[in-house]
């Protein structure tokens, strides 16, 4: 069936694939100093946020990347009290780290105003955390930021867009050895690392340069399925000089205060077994 433009948004991956939904109403499109910022309305996935024409993430599926983002990390390292998240402008990352009551901390570095803004308007129940009087949020160029802080962090949480423009720097060694020093060798970080399906080349490369960095058995990536990015499958990096999630004595930590949808410790072991195909192109 045709796609009948008039009331259908479709994201094109590298001219080759593309993701579509229909929507009912557009709700939000302005251009910031970085990028197109829009929000649709859609009959399948509820409302989306696209940045420069790509998913960021959809109503329906937002829970799998923000719970996948920050549980595996928070529910097992121990003694979390201050956190970074590097861009994650929508608030969801934030508003899953807010659920622990043993964190004292939530700093967000967000370089686009608009995005959060936006979000605030239109996404009400991913930003909600935004609110909650441990968080605050600054915005400026990540990279820059950890670069510059003094501040020390138990854990570092990396929700960047694709690496071009101005979230380049959040895929190369600098920014990694900025960040493995604001932890101070106790703390752990997790990174966004792109599709091993369909962006090979920036999961492989972002995972060796973190291996540089940390350590070789100092960083693990792990997976989920999160429908609206291109591939399906997604990765994220695990990254500690101290702790390792593959081992099982690991600490517990304890769980989040408000009930999760998809992440529980029992699951650890699984989500940080690579599928085959992804061992071979990491060995
Ligand atoms: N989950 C999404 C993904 O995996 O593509 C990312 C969502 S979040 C909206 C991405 C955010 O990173 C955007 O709001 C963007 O403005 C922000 N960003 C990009 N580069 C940045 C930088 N250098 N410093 C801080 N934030 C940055």
């Amino acid at each position: 069936m045709p796609l009948n433009e008039n009331n259908w948004f479709t994201e094109v991956f590298e001219d080759r694939t593309a993701f579509s939904v229909k929507y009912s109403e557009k709700l939000f499109d302005q251009n910031s100093d970085y990028q197109s910022v829009q929000i649709y309305d859609t009959e399948a996935v509820g409302r989306v946020l696209i940045l420069n024409g790509c998913f960021m993430l959809t109503e329906k599926d937002a829970f799998i990347y923000h719970e996948m983002l920050v549980h595996p990390a928070m529910q097992f390292i121990p003694n979390v009290k201050r956190v970074l998240i590097i861009g994650g402008g929508d608030g969801g990352a934030v508003t899953e780290a807010v659920k622990y009551p043993f964190v004292e901390s939530v700093i967000l570095c967000e370089i686009d105003p608009l995005v959060v803004q936006a979000c605030r308007e239109f996404l009400p129940t991913i930003s909600a955390g935004l609110d909650d009087p441990r968080v605050k949020v600054i915005h400026g160029d990540g990279a820059a930021f950890v670069r510059d802080t003094e501040k020390r962090f138990d854990l570092v949480l990396v929700d960047s867009t694709d690496p071009v423009g101005p979230a380049k720097a959040l895929f190369e060694v600098p920014f990694y050895q900025s960040v493995k020093r604001v932890l101070g060798g106790t703390g752990a970080a997790v990174f966004q690392t792109e599709s091993p399906l369909f962006m090979e080349g920036v999961f492989t490369t972002s995972v060796k340069l973190l291996r540089e960095v940390f350590g070789q058995n100092r960083a693990h990536p792990y997976f989920a399925t999160i429908p609206c990015y291109p591939g399906g499958l997604w990765s994220f990096t695990f990254c500690s000089e101290l702790h390792n999630p593959r081992e099982s004595s690991t600490v517990r930590q304890a769980g989040p205060a408000e009930p999760v949808r998809y992440y529980d410790p029992g699951m650890r072991q699984a989500v940080f077994s690579a599928p085959v195909f992804v061992r071979r192109m990491l060995a």
